[in-house]
């Protein structure tokens, strides 16, 4: 019997390669590059679509402790993005090619995976299955997923959101861009700033709010992802948001000036040549042409040369806390579900479901009853997150996995709580083997 895996994405590789390190034969489909989706550009497996970060790497942050437990849990994708690494201060940043070549590298590796390019159009309620399409379900599939949901009460959610545009290093003006991380972390800078004083800042605020979008449909109006808002959102929503958001100069004096400048825009390395930078946080639903006019504005990227502009895209997601049970099944099926298609939005989240998704389809097909009783261990960051996902919600939207989702226990203090929810993780991990 082979298991299906639909979506060579970050969390359909990550299943696939947990399966078959767990003595399973898997059928990995991938629909690229014969059909593509509106934001990947490759045939590649894994792709990131948009940033090249993993984001933090420090403990007491959300996203290094998720990592960390992933590292303990033994996921399989995670040591190939430490191993696709560029410089990027306290973040995990990574040279996407390299990072896909080698998880196309670790896929080839694995004779039990048969990895089919095609796009599969309906689910085969007969096949055990990981359904890790993502964001940019293919429309034949999504139709087919959300008809069979339907029955259970759960309807088609989706929502926008946007990706940051993309320069090339020898089209900055390195005389005006200076090198440096906030607050000097790290031993190298890895991070490239472009300077704005108060007039600068000011008129490309106005340029902003004025500037021409990809408009949505009226229908579609006010579904923004709060965590990856368009700049020029964020200029409509205040004169100072952009400078206390993605354009905070603190902890980034100019080494000319030994002051922090008005404001900052940072560029970060897409790859480990250091040929193409990032904007960081600036991702644009404006047009292509006024994207080019108005950023090339800013001294600095005067003479920018665009290797990708900012765009936005329709993400699709089940209603989880319908449609899910807490192992990620659909109910009533052979379907496990990972990946932002469950609303766990973010690419180590992806990972995170992946391996979950995985751990649970691994253990119904040991015992089928005793694992609709199964549970990762309490205080762990995936139990909280896929907890999250399938918890009774009425207003269920993607999300994060963050520190307000672990549990709490009586007793502890405020100002101890983080520490503690850290040690509690930490001991839950302990003996625990979510492929054993
Ligand atoms: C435009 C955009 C920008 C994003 N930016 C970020 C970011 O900067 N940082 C971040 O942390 N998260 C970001 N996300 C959110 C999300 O975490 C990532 O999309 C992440 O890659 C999701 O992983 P996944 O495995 O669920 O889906 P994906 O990585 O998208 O993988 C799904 C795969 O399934 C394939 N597929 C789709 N339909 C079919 C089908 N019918 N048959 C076969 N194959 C199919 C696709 O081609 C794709 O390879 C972004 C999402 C989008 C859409």
């Amino acid at each position: 019997m082979r298991i299906k895996v639909i979506g060579g994405g970050l969390s359909g590789c990550e299943a696939a390669l947990q399966l078959a390190d767990a003595g399973h034969e898997v059928d990995l489909h991938e629909m690229r590059p014969r059909v593509q989706t509106p934001a990947h550009k490759t045939g590649d497996l894994a792709e990131l679509v948009c940033s090249n970060s993993f984001k933090g790497l420090a403990r007491t942050g959300a996203h290094g402790l998720l990592k960390e437990e992933l590292g303990r849990l033994g996921s399989k994708l995670l040591p190939l993005a430490y191993a696709a690494r560029v410089p990027a201060g306290e973040s995990l940043a990574i040279d996407r090619e390299a990072f896909s070549a080698k998880v196309r590298e670790a896929v080839e590796s694995r004779s039990a995976i048969r990895l089919v390019r095609e796009e599969v159009r309906a689910l085969d309620p007969d096949a055990w299955t990981i359904l890790a399409t993502g964001p940019l379900t293919s429309e034949s599939l999504a139709q087919d997923l959300f008809s069979r949901v339907s029955e259970s009460g759960g309807k088609r959610l989706f929502f926008f959101d946007s990706i940051a545009p993309v320069v090339t290093a020898e089209s900055l003006d390195h005389e005006i861009l200076y090198a440096r991380n906030r607050w000097d972390k790290g031993d190298a800078p890895d991070f490239l700033n472009v300077p704005l004083n108060e007039e600068e800042y000011h008129a490309f605020v106005d340029a902003l709010v004025a500037a021409d979008t990809v408009e949505a449909k009226p229908f579609e109006k006010g579904q923004l992802f709060e965590g990856c808002l368009p700049i020029e959102e964020m200029a409509r929503r205040g004169r100072e948001t952009l400078r206390f958001g993605p354009m905070r100069p603190i902890g980034l004096p100019d080494p000319r000036t030994g002051a922090d400048p008005f404001a900052v825009i940072q560029l970060r390395a897409e790859n480990a040549q250091k040929t193409l930078y990032n904007l960081v946080g600036f991702q644009t639903r404006l047009k292509w042409g006024t994207q080019k006019e108005i950023l090339t504005r800013i001294p600095g990227l005067r003479a920018a040369e665009f290797a990708r502009f900012g765009a936005m895209h329709r993400n699709t997601f089940l209603d989880a806390p319908k449609v899910l049970e807490h192992t990620l099944r659909l109910k009533g099926t052979k379907i496990f579900c990972a990946g932002q298609i469950t609303g766990a939005e973010g690419y180590t989240e992806a990972l995170s479901t992946g391996l979950y998704a995985a751990s649970m389809l691994h253990a119904a097909l040991r015992d089928e009853t005793a694992a609709r009783n199964f549970r990762w261990p309490e205080g762990t960051c995936i139990r909280a997150l896929t907890e999250h996902l399938t918890y009774p919600n009425a207003d269920f939207q993607p999300m994060n996995f963050n520190f307000g989702l672990l549990p709490v226990r009586d007793g502890w203090r405020k100002s101890q709580r983080k520490e503690m929810q850290i040690k509690t993780c930490v001991e839950a991990w302990e003996g625990f083997d979510p492929m054993g």
